[in-house]
This record gives structure tokens, sequence and C-alpha cells, in this order.
């Protein structure tokens, strides 16, 4: 039998739906009725019957369901195994958390109902917003923003309207050369000039290179911490009075709070505005392209701002409120994507404030151990304690002419998705890993084991590399054509 990393399970070749099957065959067969027959064209006006389409797929059930089956077991995810992207925390999540969200009251309510018939849901959102206002510091929430992304837009539309309110909107904001590219994104779409700024040869910002860029026409300062070297950005204190002191503000892309939870609240730190990704940190399951959510997390000064309508709590009911003259209107329609809401309350609430905190020094733990075993083989370029996710190079492989990219393909060999790779820019051929707290200390081992027999293979055997991957479903595919001239269509 297989053991349970072995590739060989992701090497089916699986023919096409349109390969499968012969004529006449179908899905279900049922008894005559012995009522007879009427031919359609009888019954409907001629132009809304449609013409036989040739080549349709006549397969059985069974062939159906296999079909599919197997097609989704071509998938790689978290559910078979080890997925260590880094800066994407691509945690397990409980599954108790996918029952909860798919109770009836939660999945079955309509947008349109009366708010009087749906104050549980109301209620769930409402505390939700207290629960990351607790965690973050920053105690007034929107939950509209549906991804990581447009939280950042929102955010920084809402940076837009406080200074407007102020008398001058601002023309620039400082970007560290950490950034996921999200941030330089959000901030050109808001209509700000991007202004990139270097971090240190420690991997991190100083406060005098904030200084040397920073001015009145600064409006805000976005900064992600840990940053994307999975880095704790030590001197933000400093960097906060800074940008404060000639009137910007701080906005923290919280994607990354996987690593702070119950040990640091970026609202203790000096940050004005942030947005979370319940989809990474907060028990929904993402990779395949959404949907999720990007709460917007931001300080007393910047509520007035928040996108309308608010939910508000009068003695024991709750209600929208639309009064909102400073705010910068709807984000998204309704309640925003509830159901990512709801698998972060049953989230929070199933781990606890103490079980957040562990979730948090273990994905600490578990990328340090990493970091330690691996750095004998891989070069570490800033050989610091790092937060949750640590960060090497190829440089100690290319002497063999092995790069970043045929590790990558040769973990495929070993049974492990590939970590992110060429990210974060500031490293080259970087190799970004994120283990994430749910992995246990076995399989964080059998990866570094991986890792390290890669590495050897790199001086001996190179040529291995560069043929992988040899098990997987799919070998080493040439990844120019298939950008310039996708195939996304089945063709006869
Ligand atoms: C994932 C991520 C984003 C973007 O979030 P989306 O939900 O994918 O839009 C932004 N910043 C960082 C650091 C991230 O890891």
């Amino acid at each position: 039998m297989a053991e349970n990393n072995d590739p060989s399970i992701l090497s089916i070749t699986e023919p096409t739906i349109f390969e499968r099957g012969s004529k006449g065959r179908d899905g279900v067969a049922l008894p005559s009725t012995g009522i007879e027959q009427v031919d359609v064209n009888t019954l409907l006006p001629v132009d809304m019957i449609r013409d036989e389409i040739d080549g349709l797929p006549e397969v059985s059930e069974v062939e159906t369901v296999r079909h599919y089956t197997r097609l989704s077991q071509l998938n790689y995810g978290v559910d078979n195994g080890f997925y260590p992207l880094g800066s994407c925390t691509m945690k397990y999540n409980p599954k108790v958390n996918e029952d909860v969200a798919r109770y009836p009251g939660f999945s079955g309510a309509h947008p349109y109902q009366p708010v009087e018939s749906v104050q549980g849901n109301l209620s769930l959102m409402y505390e939700l917003e207290s629960l990351l206002g607790e965690i973050t510091a920053l105690p007034h929430v929107t939950l509209q923003p549906a991804a990581g992304a447009h939280g950042e837009m929102v955010g920084m539309m809402m940076i837009r309207a406080y200074h407007e309110d102020h008398g001058n909107p601002r023309t620039k904001v400082l970007i560290p050369d950490t950034a996921h590219g999200t941030n330089p994104a959000s901030s050109a779409l808001c209509g700000y000039k991007v202004v990139p700024i270097a971090s240190n040869d420690k991997g991190i910002l100083d406060a005098a290179e904030v200084e040397r860029v920073m001015d009145e026409e600064v409006a805000a300062l976005m900064l992600t911490n840990p940053n994307t070297l999975g880095l704790f950005e030590e001197n933000i204190l400093e960097i906060a009075k800074v940008v404060h002191d000639k009137g910007g503000l701080i906005y923290c892309d919280g994607a990354n709070m996987n690593a702070l939870m119950g040990i640091a609240k970026p609202g203790d730190m000096g940050v004005d505005v942030l947005h979370l990704n319940l989809h990474k940190t907060f028990s929904t399951p993402h990779g395949g392209g959404g949907p999720g959510a990007g709460p917007v997390c931001v300080t007393e000064t910047l509520a007035p701002y928040l996108p309308a309508p608010v939910i508000v709590k009068s003695g024991d009911k709750y209600s929208f409120n639309d009064d909102r003259p400073k705010s910068i209107g709807r984000v998204k329609a309704f309640y925003g994507n509830f159901g990512i809401l709801v698998r972060a309350y049953a989230y929070i609430r199933t781990m606890s404030a103490e079980g957040l905190k562990r979730v948090s020094e273990t994905a600490l733990i578990n990328a340090n151990y990493i970091k330690e075993r691996l750095k004998e083989y891989y070069d570490l370029p800033y050989d610091l304690p790092c937060m949750h996710e640590c960060v090497f190079s190829d440089k100690k492989l290319t002497p063999y002419g092995i790069k970043t990219l045929d590790v990558a393909k040769r973990l495929i060999d070993y049974g492990f998705h590939p970590p992110t790779i060429y990210f974060p820019l500031v490293v080259n051929g970087a190799i970004m890993i994120e283990p994430t707290e749910t992995e246990s200390r076995q399989t964080i081992d059998w990866f570094c084991d991986a890792m390290i027999n890669i590495a050897k293979e790199a001086e001996r055997e190179p040529e291995l590399l560069k043929e992988a991957p040899t098990k997987a479903a799919c070998r080493r595919l040439d990844e120019v054509k298939a950008a310039r001239e996708p195939k996304l269509r089945w063709q006869p």
C-alpha cells in the first residue's frame, strides 16, 4: 500500500468526459410510464426548440461519478497534504465551522428579509465586529469587504476621506519593498502615487528612512507586520510617530494576523487602519478563488468614514444605520460574504482567546523550526528569528545549475505542495515557507527531510531536479506557452 504522502496517488490518467461512454448510454433510465409520447414539435414554437447538439458525452451514472471524483483527486489541497504557501496562510480549517455555516438559519436567510426576522444573524455580525476589534485593538469594524485587496481599497478610501475632510487628500502613499503586490495597486486605485521605501539589511524598515521620505503630501504609510519576509517590524512605534507627526496615517496589511493573535495588537502599535483576511487566519478555506472576507478595523478617529450602513444595537435589538454623513458609502451588497463571517465567528468562539494565542505561538515555533533545520542546506538571506514564515533563496544551489523552480517541482515528487516561490521580490530566487500551526512535528519533519534530500540531489544528481516532477499527473509545463496560448476549452 502506498504511504500516505506517496505522490504516485496523483498519477491517475483520466480521459476527458467526451472520450468516455458510447452512443445511447445514459445516466438515468426510468421504467416506461405507459403515457403516450408526444413529438415536441407539436407542443412548442419551433424557435424555442434547440437543435440537437453533436458530441455531448453519453455516460452512465457511475462513469460520471468516477470521472469527477478522479478529477477532484488530481487537485492537491490542504485536505490531502502539507501546503506550505508563504504569505497566504493555507492552514487547515476545522470542519465544524463548515457545519455551522450550513445551519439553515444562516445559509437560507434571504438578503431582503426584514431585519426583525434575522436578528440572530445581525447579532453574530455585531459580535464578530467586537471580537475582531478586540483582537486588533482597533475597535470600529466593517465586515463588508469581500477580500483582502478589497479591504485595502476600502481602508485607503477611508484614509482619503479623512484627509479630504481635513482639507487636503494628499498625493502619496509610502510602501516598503517587502509589500504584497496588492498594496501599491490599492493605493493607485485610490488616486495615490506610490513611493517605495527600501528595507534595511535586516529586512525591516528603519524610522530614519521613513523620516527621509515623509512629508505633508504623504497620506499614509502602508505596512505589513509581520512583513512578507516573515519578520516583525520592530521599529513600528518610532515609525508610526514619524508618520503621525506629519499628519499621515498608518495602514497595516493584517493578512499575516496568524502570527500575532493574542500576542500583540496592531492598535497598540500606532496603526490607524488594518484589514484582516478571514479566509486566511479565521477558518475559511481558500485557494480556489473565493469567496473571502476582508474586514477593515479602524481607530475611533476614522470610524465616521466606515462604509455604511453600520450595524447598531439598541436595547437587545439590532438594526442597520444608514445615517452616516461622512461614510465612504456601501462597498458590498447586502450582508457582505455572510457565510465567511459565520465561519470566523465559530472559529473564534471554538478557539477562545487562549486558543488563538496558541495558534500564533505554534505558527511561530513551526516556522522557526523549519528555518533552523534547513538553513544549513539553503541560503537564508535574513538570519533572524522569524514569525510565521521563513524565506530562503537558491543561492547555495546555483553553482550546480539548480534554481528555485527546480526545487519546487522536485517537491511534488516527494508528495508536497511547493511553497511560494520568487516572492517576496527583495529576495532573488525566494522560497517562502509558511507551515502554519495546524501541522504536526512529524509532517514538518517529513517536509524538511524532503527539502534536505533535494539539496543533496542538487549537488549529486541535478538532472533529477531538472526533470521533476516525474510522478505527478502533469510533467513540467511550458509556462511561457501556457501563459501566452492558454487552452481553456475542450476541442474535438
Ligand atoms: C493574501 C494577501 C493579500 C490579499 O488578500 P486577497 O484576499 O487575496 O485579496 C494582501 N496582503 C497580504 C500580505 C496577503 O498575504
